[in-house]
């Protein structure tokens, strides 16, 4: 008899696993609490101007991996589209990441791009040798200037913190260009869901092995009905919170209807700490190929989790973090149980990432069901 499988979460990680066991003949049950599919990259079309909007917030898949690209398209329509983030600050609007034209409309020069690298060079701190904190990677490569600018307000806005608690990946997420190139990411792939994300993810559940329901909450008896379960909900939440709540940031939306253009771009970042909000999303910007005459848009705050909202990015300051590690021994004297993805793993991943983890985690679970290893606790580093 081939094993029961448990999947709590119909996110990216979630369904991933579920296709890639369903595909090689495991029955699979899906249990996700909310109405829809696809975690936090649901998107759906509005009602009355017929606008894809992305209610979790803008979710634009990048990838330097062909495998995954291909997954993912082979689920979807996948469009073309580049994200050109603006950004307001100093009372002017540049483009982001920080490019050739960024440097020069801010420093009022005409640099060329070997120029441009070495005024930048000027600017850096040379007494920092290897950046372990966000601020001192913005100090050693950008320089004072454009970090007041560009960095520190939105960073303690997004993070509620200082950028010199924060590790230097997070700002290792943007490169920093000295070329015209104001293509947000360095990757190979980038595109759009044609229909949005929720299409693609109902594709990838839509498997005769695999049973989802909606609307159901995960409760701890549920396990004993299978012989493995893979959970992607928050690790803490698992074990109810004993030993204290992982800190997260969550985001809030104010939504506004405006008739025409509002911004002009799909996202317009507001870096100075004096704005309350991080950036603003103009959604119809997100699907080019899109005629609207009418816009939504997205103000978007950030803001520490509460125990009752939405858990979007886990807080990994520098340094040793105690009760997650406390979390993840516990969790790693489970028997078959796997945490998965953003949340079972308290990791800042992106979509792309999110779909190569899960399909390595598939095929390495079916080795070793194989091989007749048990499953660990977690199929990725993530201490
Ligand atoms: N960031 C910033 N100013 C900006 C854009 C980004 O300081 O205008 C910093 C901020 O700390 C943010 C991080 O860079 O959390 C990563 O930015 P990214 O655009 O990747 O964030 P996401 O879209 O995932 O929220």
């Amino acid at each position: 008899m081939m094993k029961k499988i448990l999947i709590v979460g119909a996110g990216l990680s979630g369904s991933v696993i579920a296709r890639s066991l369903a595909e090689q003949g495991y029955q699979v049950t899906v249990v996700e609490k909310r109405s829809t599919v696809a975690g936090n990259c649901h998107s759906e079309r509005d009602t009355e101007t017929n606008i894809m909007v992305h209610k979790y917030g803008p979710h634009i898949f990048h990838t330097d991996d062909t495998e995954v690209w291909e997954y993912i398209t082979n689920f979807g329509t996948m469009m073309p589209y580049v994200n050109r983030v603006k950004a307001t600050t100093n009372q002017q609007v540049f483009s982001l990441p920080i490019n050739l034209h960024t440097i020069n409309q801010f420093f009022k020069k005409t640099l060329s791009p070997d120029e441009a690298r070495t005024f930048i060079a000027e600017q850096a701190d040379t007494q920092i040798e290897t950046p372990k904190t966000f601020e001192e990677q913005a100090l050693k490569f950008l320089g004072e200037p454009l970090y007041l600018a560009f960095f520190k307000g939105y960073t303690i806005k997004q993070w509620g913190l200082s950028p010199s608690q924060l590790p230097a990946s997070i700002l290792k997420r943007l490169p920093v260009r000295f070329t015209y190139d104001d293509n947000y990411f360095s990757h190979k792939y980038q595109g759009m869901p044609k229909e949005g994300y929720t299409p693609i993810i109902e594709n990838i559940l839509s498997h005769e092995n695999i049973t989802l329901h909606l609307d159901t909450e995960y409760t701890a008896d549920k396990c004993h009905a299978y012989d493995h379960t893979f959970f992607s909900g928050t690790l803490d939440s698992f074990f109810n919170y004993e030993f204290g709540r992982l800190a997260y940031r969550t985001v809030t939306f104010e939504e506004f209807n405006y008739s025409g253009d509002f911004q002009g771009c799909a996202v317009m970042n507001y870096c100075e700490e004096e704005v309350p909000y991080t950036r603003i999303t103009e959604h119809k910007f997100f699907s080019p190929w899109e005629t609207h005459d009418e816009s939504i848009c997205y103000k978007e705050y950030s803001k520490e989790c509460g125990n009752a909202d939405e858990p979007y990015y886990p807080i990994r300051l520098t340094g040793e973090n105690t009760l997650l590690k406390q979390y993840v021994d516990k969790a790693t004297t489970q028997r078959n149980v796997s945490f998965i993805g953003r949340l079972g793993t308290y990791r800042y991943l992106d979509m792309d990432v999110t779909i190569r983890e899960a399909l390595d985690t598939a095929n390495e679970f079916l080795r070793n069901e194989e091989a007749n290893r048990s499953q660990p606790a977690f199929f990725s580093n993530v201490l």
